[in-house]
């Protein structure tokens, strides 16, 4: 294996950290996190391409297609037949509560939004919290066109109030117990007894509405989520965290998307093209139309082998020369809970990119791709930490294992570590994006494969 790399990529921390917090700011849900992508390759030239045109036509270069507003799959057109592909996969989606869709109701003289809850949320996180919404609307213009629009409303309207401590005395000893039916249900307002609004979602569009300064009328569909309303921010002693939502797993989607950027006018003439891949409900497993389990990936990455002039057999071939990086963030040690970690993978904030590791295939680390990353961080001047999860506790999972078993390439999975995974509020470290980015720009490059043993 030889993985002396072609290129250095220049060390700035502090700037990939700002624009993470952009990022995350930016991007309150799946479809606007794509939105925020798409502006982002847009600024360095990659054209937006739609799924049904014909990719024959696509000169060399950059380019990226979207599927119903909440993946992205970012690539480069070579200049040759496509020999094989360096992937990064990551989500766009994070654990949050959704509305209904007829989700106004009256209660005790409030008004509430009914919600369902996405994901493995943890629960607690979300009360008390000042909370807006966002989302996206399907609009009928005077044409009788249907088209989506995303939507986000300025102010925090709503809030799940946590139940005082002199009604629930024995909270700390027996735990908050919360039903996601009964305890989740945010107010709105106060009700007006002379105008009922029970079952109507009227209101609920002419919020919309307003803010896109439409008429309710035009407004055919919505789909709102909750989010706090407090911008990410940098903080700790040295400004050596990260306090921002989302961090699971916009702070790969930003990673993988900054390591393209760094990386994407990297041209050796070999064929082999790099490809970011943001996938949308990773957080409910990835089944759907547009989801890692779907044929997305595959139909793009065969049709720009056979758009370059390729068969479906050197399609094959192509597969059999990539790699894939599939980036979700890891569990740093919590000092409050040490014992949750394994004694020799407890990876640090700020220690670098994490390499995670499970025998029972839910994360898809290889022996050779692990040593393919280690050699690209040794390289790079990267320190890299591993993970491995408790063994008698049931280990998460991520789209590493779904990609390597629906394109059959060898797949590495990696994330910066982190706290509070799956709050409304998580943590990380301010170092670790940029160590993650530049890592992840050398893996785009690197030409490397391990050669078999016999
Ligand atoms: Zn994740």
């Amino acid at each position: 294996m030889t993985t002396s790399s072609p290129v250095t990529f220049e060390h700035d921390p502090d700037q990939t950290c700002a624009d993470l917090l952009r990022y995350i700011d930016e991007s309150p849900t799946p479809y606007h996190a794509v939105a925020s992508s798409a502006a982002r390759l847009s600024s360095v030239g990659f054209t937006e391409v739609s799924l049904s045109s014909d990719f024959a036509a696509l000169v060399p270069g950059g380019y990226f297609v979207t599927a119903s507003d909440g993946t992205i799959v970012a690539f480069v057109r070579p200049r040759r037949t496509v020999t094989g592909f360096r992937i990064i996969g990551a989500h766009t989606d994070s654990p949050n509560l959704r509305l209904k869709p007829r989700a106004l109701y009256e209660k005790a003289g409030y008004l509430q939004l009914g919600v369902e809850v996405y994901g493995g949320v943890l629960l607690n996180s979300w009360l008390d919290r000042d909370l807006r919404l966002a989302g996206r609307v399907v609009v009928r213009d005077d044409d009788g066109r249907l088209k989506a629009r995303l939507v986000s409303l300025t102010e925090p309207i709503v809030r799940v109030p946590q139940l005082a401590i002199h009604l629930d005395r024995d909270v700390h000893e027996k735990g908050l117990v919360l039903n996601r039916q009964e305890h989740m249900v945010p107010i709105l307002g106060l009700s007006d007894a002379k105008k009922p609004k029970v079952g109507d979602s009227q209101l609920v569009q002419e919020l919309c509405a307003h803010t896109l300064g439409l008429r309710p009328s035009q407004i055919v569909s919505w789909e709102l989520h909750l989010h706090d309303s407090v911008p990410s921010v940098r903080a700790g002693l040295s400004r050596e965290l990260v306090f921002a939502p989302r961090l699971d797993n916009l702070g790969m989607c930003h990673a993988a998307l900054s390591a393209l950027l760094r990386a994407h006018s990297f041209d050796d003439d070999s064929g082999v093209v790099p490809v970011v891949a943001l996938f949308d409900h990773e957080e409910v497993g990835s089944s759907s139309d547009h989801g890692a389990q779907s044929a997305l990936l595959p139909q793009v990455l065969e049709r720009l082998v056979v758009s370059t002039g390729g068969s479906r057999e050197s399609y094959h071939q192509a597969l059999a020369r990539s790699l894939c990086a599939s980036t979700d963030m890891s569990h740093a040690v919590h000092p409050n809970y040490v014992d949750r970690h394994e004694a020799n993978h407890r990876p640090l904030l700020n220690g670098g990119p994490v390499i995670k590791y499970n025998a029972q295939q839910r994360y898809a680390t290889s022996l050779p791709t692990a040593a393919l990353m280690i050699a690209l961080g040794q390289q790079a001047g990267i320190e890299l930490q591993q993970y491995v999860h408790r063994t008698d506790l049931p280990c998460g999972s991520t789209i590493g294992p779904i990609v390597s078993t629906l394109l059959g390439i060898p797949t590495v999975d990696l994330g910066n570590p982190m706290l509070s995974m799956h709050s409304a509020r998580e943590l990380c470290g301010a170092a670790d994006p940029e160590q993650m980015s530049r890592l992840l720009a050398h893996f785009l490059v690197s030409r490397a494969q391990v050669e078999a043993a016999r």
